[in-house]
């Protein structure tokens, strides 16, 4: 019997269509070779564009609407002329709060080694998972502003790692870990920020009590940006906070290939509410409308999004047919070194799903 997944689509703001559409090509391919699995794609045209028409980023029941879709596919969001704050912090913000998307899951993996910078030969070893932390810590919104403006200005910027908050995404990464059988590395720097990260760190611990057939290591920020840079083979599952794992996971996108390939999914474990998957670069206002944004970063997300609804045998072939691309090297996208279109690139890797 067929399921049919009812996926809402956000293609959002400058290269955001253009990359979605590759990855909706690429989705609709699989589920037309698949008699398991179906989608019904419902487009919300959502974002700044929206923004400046109705004074909002979403329609007012935007999150009630979105409540009944099985996953959300989203391009990017923000563009000139809207502040940062109103683009991210009224969509992409709000759907992941308003749906519980506590971890945030970005797969650093180098398909190819054209496409890593590094010149030693630790490139094979490239293939890690980062688990970021992705409702509170750094980025909790949390602070104050003192003496505004004057000689004794004092800005605050609290960090908020709740137990709640802090067991159940180490939770998730040791799961994680257990069930690939990989190694769980924990990001933390408890010797400085000496009650955030010391309380990390005892989490860690803690409920690493559950899993003890679990390999795990622990290593500050900053020696962690270093080995990755240095022996990424160190490396397999690795679990941080909101802000470092910002930071390193862009560290890691710059080794696997840069922005255009940089996946991510916004997941609510449990399944209360749809998860969503979106490449991790922004709209890219300098380049879009050109058609040559690099799509890979959409259609790996798509791959991710086939994983979590249990069709990890057709995210891995998606995969493929992306490394299939790469190891070609005729099909690329500008960034990449080539002189390929968005939509060339998406219609490759179609071709090269009949194939893999
Ligand atoms: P935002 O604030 O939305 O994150 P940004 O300009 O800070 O936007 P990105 O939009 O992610 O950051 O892009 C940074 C630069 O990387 C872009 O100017 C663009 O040149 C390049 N870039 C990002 N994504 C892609 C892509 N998919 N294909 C090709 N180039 C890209
Ligand atoms: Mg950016």
């Amino acid at each position: 019997m067929t399921r049919t997944y009812k996926i809402a689509v956000i293609p959002g703001d400058g290269i955001g269509p253009e990359v979605i559409n590759e990855g909706v090509k690429a989705l609709t391919k699989l589920a037309e070779t698949d008699s398991r699995f179906d989608f019904d794609f419902t487009y919300f045209p959502w974002g700044c564009e929206y923004y400046l028409e109705h004074g909002k980023m979403m329609a007012e029941d935007g999150i009630v609407q979105l409540k009944e879709f099985d996953a959300i596919y989203l391009g990017s969001v923000g563009y000139p002329g809207v502040p940062d704050h109103i683009s991210l912090w009224d969509l992409l913000l709000k759907i992941r709060k308003s749906f519980d998307q506590y971890v945030n899951l970005r797969p650093i993996t180098l398909l190819h080694e054209n496409m890593c910078p590094l010149k030693n030969d630790k490139k094979d070893n490239i293939d890690m998972l980062v688990i970021r932390e992705n409702s509170e810590g750094e980025y909790a919104g949390a602070g104050d502003w003192l003496y505004k403006g004057q000689k004794e200005e004092v800005v605050l910027q609290t960090g908020v790692f709740s137990r709640k908050g802090t067991e159940r995404i180490i939770r998730y990464a040791y799961e994680t870990a257990k069930s690939e059988g990989r190694s769980l590395t924990s990001v933390s720097k408890g010797n400085a920020l000496n009650y955030s990260m010391v309380f990390w760190d005892q989490i860690f611990e803690e409920v690493g009590k559950e899993f003890p057939d679990v390999q795990t290591q622990s290593y500050l920020v900053d020696a962690a940006s270093m080995f990755m840079v240095q022996q990424p083979e160190r490396f397999e599952i690795v679990v941080t906070s909101n802000l470092f794992g910002d930071i390193l996971t862009d560290l890691g996108a710059a080794l696997a290939g840069g922005l255009g390939l940089a996946a991510g999914a916004n997941i609510n474990p449990e399944r209360r509410y749809p998860s969503m998957f979106e490449p991790v670069h922004g709209s890219a206002p300098d380049i879009a409308g050109k058609g040559i944004a690099n799509p890979l970063a959409a259609v790996w997300s798509a791959s991710q999004m086939l994983d979590f609804l249990g069709y990890d045998d057709q995210g891995k072939r998606l995969l493929k047919a992306i490394e299939r691309l790469l190891i070609d090297g005729g099909c690329l996208t500008p960034d990449m070194g080539g002189q390929a279109s968005t939509a060339d690139v998406g219609s490759r890797i179609v071709e090269y799903l009949s194939i893999v």
